[in-house]
């Protein structure tokens, strides 16, 4: 029978720790080909303004393999309601004979997963003696952030930006003890990024917050939020003044609207992508200087969600959580 995994399920069923790894594997596989799976399709629902995607992926692998589905929405109109501005749902098959292996709560999967993947990104591509993190953004990815980069990094410091200078505040104040660092809130995005070694953004800003006289020799830029075309965070010469990798080119090509609105404006060229993240991760080049400013743009893959359910399956059987169901 499947098995019926809650969020409070999986809070125990996953740990950042060992999902960053997992997510390293499933990025060198994507990028080796050893991934089926689609760009996703996004339906835009109107009149919340929201949308809605379904993200099926089959990565093959020497443990039998990981197949599934993650149902997300995206209504940023949520914000400050009873329900989160990201819902979702895993579907966890058999590759063997397809049949329903669990069903998951799949908002804890997207908050986790894509987090370990920025936190692959940092480990890969930003300076070995990165200390300073701002972070842009102070919802519910920004807090999975705080943690997964300071499992790659050795954090001396972590400033914080946010819209509502409230939120920051907030945030500041329920995160702080959590790492080791001082939290500290930034007035503006200038004052959040100097001196930072490694930027996340993570905001649901349409136009961008950033320019590129705030970029620094030798800094990391996570660009996590925007994921639609027309959607961005950063400006077009912050784009062009860095060395881009992503997650997947083909996602980044159709979703990308950081690098898809910077190549229409002349600021990029076709060729501005050097390497998605599992390439890195497989051993192609990344950053090739201490002063280089390296940039990864994360749209989020289907992929990294299945694995994620496959982990938080195995682990839920041997700690004996969740409920058996029958449909
Ligand atoms: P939340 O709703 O929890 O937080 C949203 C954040 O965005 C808040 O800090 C808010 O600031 C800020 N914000 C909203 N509108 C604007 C704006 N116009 N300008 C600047 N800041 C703004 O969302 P999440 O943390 O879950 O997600 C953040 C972003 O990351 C979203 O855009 C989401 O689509 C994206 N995302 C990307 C994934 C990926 O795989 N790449 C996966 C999941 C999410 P304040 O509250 O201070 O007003």
């Amino acid at each position: 029978m499947p098995l019926l995994l809650t969020e409070e399920d999986l809070s125990r069923a996953l740990e950042m720790a060992s999902l960053i790894p997992a997510m390293r594997d499933a990025l060198a596989r994507f990028s080796r080909g050893e991934v089926v799976q689609p760009v996703r399709p996004t339906l835009k629902i109107e009149p919340a303004g929201g949308y809605y995607s379904t993200m099926p992926a089959y990565l093959r692998d020497d443990r039998g393999g990981a197949l599934g589905m993650k149902s997300v929405t995206f209504f940023p109109g949520n914000a400050g309601g009873p329900h989160p501005t990201h819902l979702a749902t895993v579907l966890l098959l058999d590759p063997a004979s397809g049949a329903l292996l669990a069903i998951l709560d799949g908002r804890l999967v997207t908050e986790m997963r894509t987090a370990a993947v920025t936190a692959v990104s940092v480990d890969l591509l930003a300076r070995r003696s990165a200390r300073h993190l701002a972070i842009l953004g102070s919802g519910v990815q920004a807090r999975s952030h705080l943690r997964a980069v300071s499992l790659v990094r050795n954090l001396a410091s972590v400033r914080v930006w946010s819209r509502t200078a409230a939120h920051a505040a907030r945030f500041v104040r329920e995160m702080a003890g959590t790492v080791a660092c001082p939290l500290h809130t930034a007035a503006t995005v200038r004052d959040a990024m100097r001196g930072a070694d490694i930027v996340v953004a993570v905001t649901a800003a349409r136009e961008p917050i950033t320019d590129a006289v705030w970029l620094e020799p030798g800094m990391h830029v996570c660009a996590v939020g925007s994921s639609t075309s027309d959607m961005r965070e950063l400006d077009a010469a912050s784009v062009a003044r860095c060395r881009v990798f992503v997650d997947s080119r083909a996602s980044a090509s159709a979703e990308a609207g950081d690098l898809i609105l910077a190549r229409a404006e002349g600021r990029i060229g076709p060729d501005h992508i050097v390497a998605e993240l599992g390439e890195v991760a497989a051993g192609a080049p990344g950053r090739r200087a201490a002063d280089e400013i390296t940039l990864f743009k994360s749209l989020g893959l289907a992929v990294e969600d299945v694995v994620t359910a496959r982990l938080a399956f195995e682990r839920a059987r041997e700690l004996g959580i969740g409920a058996s169901v029958e449909l």
